[in-house]
């Protein structure tokens, strides 16, 4: 039986397919043992047998009016739904070892303190994104500091953290909420505009046979990326300014045989109703001229993935 999508209609998060394959890969092998569940926006789940890491988990996904033509509130509060993130945990539903995380924005950072105290997972991140985190309540004992280039074996998984670049946006291609600050408790985050970018870190996690790659944002270096060669590259919409974005990355990684889409959902909807923000149709062509041979992957939220 599908565990998956069992326990997705315990969580009524809707009865569409748990993925949608558009296209099988020209050189698909044997399933892993590495399983992908998608939690929505870059949130996601790595299953290695009794392991798991999470990326940039955000269940709460509260309003900001991201992808409306006005843009993010600045003043939006921050706010943790505990309620929604323990009936997941307290069913056994979520777990984890490792949370990882690319960048401070309240859409990837918001949910990993309470997420922490919760699991008693080792989270990593730059010091910004640490600061950010104990400011918030995080365990600090659980907090662990990266820059890009490390190289790190656990039992079960290994995890390489890449020196990466966020989106780059508008005409001027720049950074929401820029900037950094030093390793402190003081000073707790309020508002969105509060969780800063903090410098921004890719993922390759391994195990069970396969790899997969999470960029963070829509941008990457392609010199920290050359001789990686992941079974998937989890690829967010976006890029315009960033030049030939997706045949570039995908020229670099060897063709994966798998790209599955991240990033893609407005999150002024909450966990479980699944809205394109505009981007996912571009993103499925660019992959399909680039890359023919690789099978496009688009989960719903909750949907299952094992490469
Ligand atoms: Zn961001």
């Amino acid at each position: 039986m599908d565990k998956g999508l069992s326990r997705r209609g315990l969580f009524g998060a809707g009865a569409a397919a748990a993925a949608i394959l558009a296209g099988t890969p020209a050189t698909a092998a044997a399933r892993s043992a590495m399983t992908l569940r998608w939690w929505g926006n870059n949130g996601w789940e790595i299953r290695v047998g009794t392991k798991t890491v999470l990326i940039d988990p955000w269940l709460t996904r509260f309003k900001t009016g991201t992808y409306t033509p006005a843009g993010a509130d600045p003043r939006t509060p921050l706010s943790v739904n505990r309620a929604l993130i323990d009936g997941h945990l307290d069913r056994g539903f979520l777990r984890a070892d490792h949370i990882l995380v690319t960048h401070g924005h309240y859409d990837h950072l918001t949910d990993v303190p309470y997420l922490a105290e919760r699991t008693g997972a080792t989270v990593i991140g730059t010091e910004t994104h640490l600061s950010l985190m104990a400011a918030l309540g995080a365990p600090e004992d659980q907090l662990a500091i990266a820059t890009g280039g490390e190289d790190l074996t656990f039992d079960g998984y290994s995890i390489r953290v890449l020196r990466s670049l966020h989106s780059a946006t508008g005409s001027r291609a720049q950074v929401a909420f820029p900037g950094t600050r030093t390793l402190s408790r003081r000073d707790r985050p309020r508002v969105i505009s509060d969780l800063l970018e903090g410098g921004t870190l890719a993922y390759a996690v391994s195990g069970g046979g396969a790899s997969v790659l999470n960029l963070g944002g829509s941008n990457y270096l392609e010199s920290e990326l050359a001789g990686l060669h992941p079974d998937v590259v989890l690829l967010p919409p976006g890029g315009a300014k960033v030049t030939d974005y997706v045949p570039r990355l995908l020229r670099t990684l060897g063709h994966p045989r798998w790209v599955a889409a991240t990033h893609w959902d407005d999150f002024d909807f909450p966990l479980g109703q699944v809205k394109d923000a505009g981007g996912l149709e571009p993103l499925r062509k660019a992959v399909a001229a680039a890359s023919p041979g690789s099978g496009f992957v688009v989960l719903d939220h909750l949907g299952e993935f094992t490469p």
